[in-house]
C-alpha cells in the first residue's frame, strides 16, 4: 500500500520510521517532510491546507491511507474532505478533533458525562471572567480557547496575574483563539500523557509518556512544545490505567459516539494524577511531539495495520503489545527557544551519534543547503536511546549528544529525572 504522511516534525519523523517496518508498506510519501525523512521516504510539497491539492496527489499516487501527524489539519477538515473523496485517512474528522480543538467542547462534555476534570467556568465576557477570578481560589488556571501551541495557559499565583492573563486573552495575545476564555481550579499532582487507539467505537490502549514542557532544568522557565519524553511512565499504574480508561476514555469515545462523531485515531489524554485519581487536563486528537519519539520504537505491532484497521473501524479484539523496554527522547533546539529561535547554525557530526547502538535520531526544524545541515526552527532535534532502564536510556541519550557538534543549540540536561529518581530509590 501507499501511505501519504502529513508533517514535518520530530513526531512525523518517529511515525514514518514506524511506517516503513511495515511489510504492506509500498511507497511512503510525506508532505512536506523535512531532511531527516527524506531517508525513509519521498518528501513533497504539499499544502495540508488545499484539501483538493492532497486529494487529487491521493489519486495520482494510488495512496491507500493518508496519516495525518500534526492536529492543525484535522481541525481543519482534512479526513472530512478525504473520507467524502472515498480516500481512506487515519485521525478524527473534524467534528471528533473537537477534542483537542476546543477546550470549552471537551470541558463541557466532561460535566455532561461526569468524567473527572477540573472544576471551570466558559466567558466570552472579559468582565465575567474577571469577576469568577477574583471569586476564586488561587493559583487559578487561565486558558485561551482554541489552539494556541501550547502557550495559552496561565497558572496564575495571585489575582493580578489571573486579571492580567485574562485582559490579555481578551485582547487578542493569542490570535483567534482569544474568542472565549476557561478559566480552571487549579489541580495538584504529577502529569502524564496516556494514548489509545480508537475506531470509532472502541479504544486500544497505547501505552503512556511522560514529557517535559519547561525549557529549563528542574522544570523552570517558559513552557514550550516539549523538551523531552520519556516512555513508559511506571506512575500510570495498571490500576491507574484501567481507571483512566474506565473514568475517562469510554465515556468520551460514548459521548462522540452519540454526538454523531465517533472518534477514530490516537487519543492522547493529558492526566494529573491527583490525590483523588486522575483527573483530565486536555485531550490532544494525535501523537504528542515529542511522545511518539518514545512510544513508537517499543510499539511490537505492525503500526500501518493499527492504522488502516483503525481507519475501516475495525481495530483487533485484543490488547497490543509494546516492548518492556525503555525509551527516552531530549529534545535538541536551537538558542533562544521557545522566544524566536536563532536559526540558520550549522549542526555536524550527527551521524557520530547515530551509530550508537539503540539510538536514533530525529529532525523537526532542519534544512539542507550545499550539504550543511542548518537549524530551520524552534526544536530542531531529537535523540532517542533505547535501554532496559530510564536511567540507561537517560544516559545513552546523554551521550549520543555529546557527540554532537552545535554550538548554536541546547537542551535540557534532566530529562526524565523523576523516573530516574523513582528507579534509584
Ligand atoms: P493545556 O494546554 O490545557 O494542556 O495546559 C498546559 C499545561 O498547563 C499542562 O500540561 C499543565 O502543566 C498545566 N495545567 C493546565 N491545566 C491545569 C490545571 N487545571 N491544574 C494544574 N495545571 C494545569
Amino acid at each position: 500500500m501507499n501511505v501519504l504522511l502529513i508533517g514535518s516534525g520530530g513526531r512525523e519523523h518517529a511515525i514514518a520510521n514506524a511506517l516503513t517496518k511495515s511489510p504492506r508498506l509500498s511507497q511512503l510519501f510525506i508532505a512536506p517532510g523535512n531532511p531527516g525523512m527524506a531517508a525513509v521516504g519521498s518528501t513533497v510539497e504539499l499544502d495540508a491546507t488545499d484539501h483538493r491539492a492532497v486529494a487529487s496527489f491521493c489519486r495520482q499516487k494510488d495512496i491507500g491511507l493518508v496519516v495525518v501527524g500534526p492536529e492543525q489539519p484535522l481541525i481543519g477538515g482534512l479526513v472530512d474532505h478525504l473520507e467524502g473523496e472515498g480516500i481512506a485517512a487515519f485521525g478524527p474528522n473534524k467534528a471528533a478533533a473537537q477534542l483537542e480543538g476546543s477546550k470549552g467542547f471537551t470541558k463541557d462534555l466532561c460535566r455532561a458525562h461526569n468524567i473527572p476534570t477540573a472544576a471551570y467556568g466558559r466567558f466570552d465576557s472579559e468582565e465575567d471572567a474577571l469577576d469568577y477570578v477574583r471569586a476564586h481560589r488561587l493559583p487559578v488556571v487561565v486558558k485561551a480557547d482554541g489552539l494556541a501551541a501550547g502557550k495559552g495557559v496561565v497558572i496564575a499565583e495571585t489575582t493580578a496575574e489571573a486579571e492580567r492573563a485574562v485582559k490579555s486573552m481578551f485582547a487578542g495575545a493569542f490570535g483567534k483563539s482569544n474568542a472565549e476564555v476557561v478559566i480552571e481550579e487549579f489541580l495538584a499532582g504529577e502529569e502524564a500523557s496516556y494514548f489509545v487507539l480508537c475506531d470509532g467505537e472502541r479504544a486500544l490502549a497505547f501505552s503512556s509518556a511522560q514529557d517535559h514542557k519547561r525549557v529549563g532544568d528542574g522544570d523552570t522557565g517558559a513552557n514550550t512544545g516539549g523538551m523531552g519524553a520519556y516512555s513508559p511512565a511506571s506512575i500510570l499504574s495498571p490500576e491507574i490505567e484501567a481507571r483512566v480508561m474506565r473514568e475517562i476514555v469510554e465515556p468520551t469515545l460514548r459521548a462522540m459516539r452519540d454526538l454523531g462523531a465517533p472518534y477514530k485515531g490516537v487519543l492522547y489524554a493529558g492526566l494529573i494524577l491527583t490525590k483523588d485519581g486522575p483527573k483530565l487536563i486536555e485531550y490532544n486528537n494525535r501523537f504528542g511531539d515529542p511522545e511518539a519519539q518514545v512510544i513508537l520504537p517499543r510499539l511490537e505491532d505492525d503500526l500501518l495495520e493499527l492504522m488502516i484497521a483503525a481507519a475501516r473501524g475495525r481495530l483487533p479484539q485484543r490488547a497490543l503489545r509494546f516492548s518492556k523496554r525503555s525509551a527516552l527522547t531530549v529534545v535538541l533546539a536551537a538558542k533562544n527557544y521557545p522566544g524566536t529561535p536563532l536559526t540558520g547554525s550549522e549542526i555536524k557530526h550527527l551521524e557520530r551519534a547515530a551509530a550508537l547502538p539503540n539510538v536514533t535520531i530525529t529532525h523537526a526544524g532542519t534544512r539542507l543547503e550545499g550539504g550543511r545541515l542548518l537549524a530551520a526552527g524552534g526544536r530542531v532535534l531529537n535523540v532517542t536511546a533505547l535501554a532496559n532502564s530510564i536511567t540507561e536510556a537517560q544516559r545513552l541519550a546523554y551521550a549520543a549528544i555529546d557527540q554532537i557538534d552545535w554550538p548554536g543549540g541546547f537542551c535540557r540536561r534532566d530529562i526524565g529525572w523523576r523516573e530516574a529518581a523513582r528507579e534509584s530509590a
